[in-house]
């Protein structure tokens, strides 16, 4: 049977879509929304980052049930194709449906997390869905800077257990987020001369390897590191003078290239070879990507041997990839080296870890610290993103397993995600806060590829209504 777009929630995503919510600019959505409760005389809260929450009364006989707190957030990734006229200020989202999926005429869908806003409107707005206590919670610019959520005041909340819609798949619940913790190093120095009789010169450069972002794809070894991968090629020599080093671009993409220019003194050149035969190695192992080296005919200016060494070495020392697996095969330990600049004669590198367990957590933060103090790299400034934890049989996780398990004969996989979430900021306002994710399926969000499965948004609608007319 073809999968239709019947269902209430459908009408209001259609509606949503005619408003522009880029994030930042999340004042119309957030009027919408308060309209919507003041028609129908639910008690609603909003505030100056255009957050808003609105309660309604359990259903008949659910009213000694605990309240329940249903999240998503109203902003979107507004992205389109190239000579694609859209103005994402005041143009509606062109929606169409292709086979299963439903997807918008050449940019973004913002089904996420625009199913998250239709889920919760339709259920607010059925007097046949069964349901305790509700406290509804429309948040913003979580795809930025996260502001909504850090500045929603948590005094107003009553909830002690969050079911959020920010999700992108149908089989996992996803049950904690990532710690982030950011450096930006700076090194400076000024460059010294080498005698071109005694030096060589060389251009390595990585390029065209997979990149990815450090939240989502860490655990994907085809990936790699150029980065870390050059570090690794120079251990060749026993001394090298960097001139240039320049690769990646923020602190969270896994970079996808990197060049370094530095030279080698002469009786080292024999070890050419070795580099050499390394570099084939690595072109095996990272198919897509394009390395050369090539000599250059002038000697250049460079970092000192020890400045060279200590930065060579703390990159080698730091742990980059997926460093910790749990026994489901979630990442809950992973370094990302995001980037290494140079700008005049200060270079500025910046890498990031992310957890889901503060106690690995922690044990590299220290040791990523007292590396920067060995080898002489000071940290300029820090960054910290919150991540949250909860046991993982914590009643609500364990009410939606069954509820699942019931719907559709199957396990929900439970995944601890390296992304960063809001749920974050909002265990860090409520003690001991039970949060999980569900949505449907959605494909490639943040590019105008974005689509959402129809089946699938119906059917997690079903496993929402189960969810709300049994929790405990
Ligand atoms: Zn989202």
């Amino acid at each position: 049977m073809m999968e239709t777009l019947n269902y209430d929630f459908w009408k209001y995503f259609k509606e949503i879509s005619n408003i522009p919510r880029r994030s930042g600019e999340e004042s119309k959505i957030a009027k919408y929304i308060i309209d919507f409760a003041i028609k129908r005389n639910f008690k609603y809260y909003t505030d100056k980052y255009n957050n808003v929450v609105i309660w309604k009364e359990a259903s008949e006989g659910l009213q000694d049930k605990e309240i329940l707190g249903l999240q998503c957030h109203t902003d979107m990734i507004c992205e389109k194709l190239i000579n694609t006229e859209h103005d994402f200020s005041k143009d509606p989202l062109k929606l169409i449906v292709e086979g299963d999926f439903i997807k918008a005429v050449n940019t973004t869908l913002g089904a996420d997390d625009g199913i998250g806003v239709a889920y919760i409107l339709a259920i607010l707005d059925s007097k046949e869905i069964k349901h305790p206590k509700l406290e509804c919670i429309f948040t913003t610019e979580e795809e930025t800077t996260m502001n909504g959520a850090m500045g929603l005041d948590a005094s107003i909340l009553q909830s002690k257990r969050i079911i959020s819609f920010d999700n992108d798949n149908e089989e996992e619940m996803w049950i904690s987020s990532a710690t982030a913790k950011e450096w930006t190093s700076t090194i400076k120095e000024p460059q010294i001369d080498l005698n071109p009789e005694e030096f060589t010169t060389f251009c390595l450069n990585l390029d065209k390897f997979k990149g990815g972002h450090s939240g989502i794809d860490i655990g994907d070894v085809t990936r790699g590191n150029p980065i870390k991968i050059i570090a690794e090629l120079l251990n060749c020599f026993s001394d090298v003078y960097i001139s240039d080093f320049e690769g990646g671009s923020k602190v969270n993409i896994i970079p996808r290239d990197c060049k370094i220019i530095f030279s080698i003194n002469n009786n080292e050149l024999s070890k050419v070879s070795v580099l050499e035969n390394e570099i084939s190695r690595i072109k095996n192992m990272y198919q897509t990507a394009d390395i050369s080296l090539n000599k250059i005919n002038n000697v250049q200016k460079s970092y000192s041997k020890q400045l060279s060494e200590n930065l060579l070495k703390f990159i080698n020392s730091f742990q980059n990839g997926a460093i910790v697996k749990d026994e489901y095969g979630n990442v809950i330990l992973s370094g990302n080296f995001g980037a290494v600049k140079k700008e005049n004669e200060v270079m500025n590198l910046l890498y990031s870890i992310r957890y889901n367990s503060s106690k690995l957590g922690l044990k590299l933060e220290n040791k990523i610290e007292s590396d920067m103090e060995h080898y002489n790299i000071e940290a300029k400034n820090h960054g910290n993103i919150l991540g949250y934890e909860q046991e993982e049989n914590s009643q609500l996780i364990e009410c939606c397993e069954k509820i699942y398990y019931k719907c559709f004969n199957k396990k929900i996989k439970k995944v601890k995600v390296q992304a960063c979430l809001e749920c974050g900021y909002f265990s860090n306002k409520i003690p001991n806060l039970q949060y999980v994710a569900i949505a449907p399926n959605i494909y490639n969000a943040h590019s105008p590829d974005e689509r959402m499965s129809i089946k699938s948004a119906n059917k997690m609608w079903n496993f929402i209504i189960e969810i709300l007319e049994n929790i405990n």
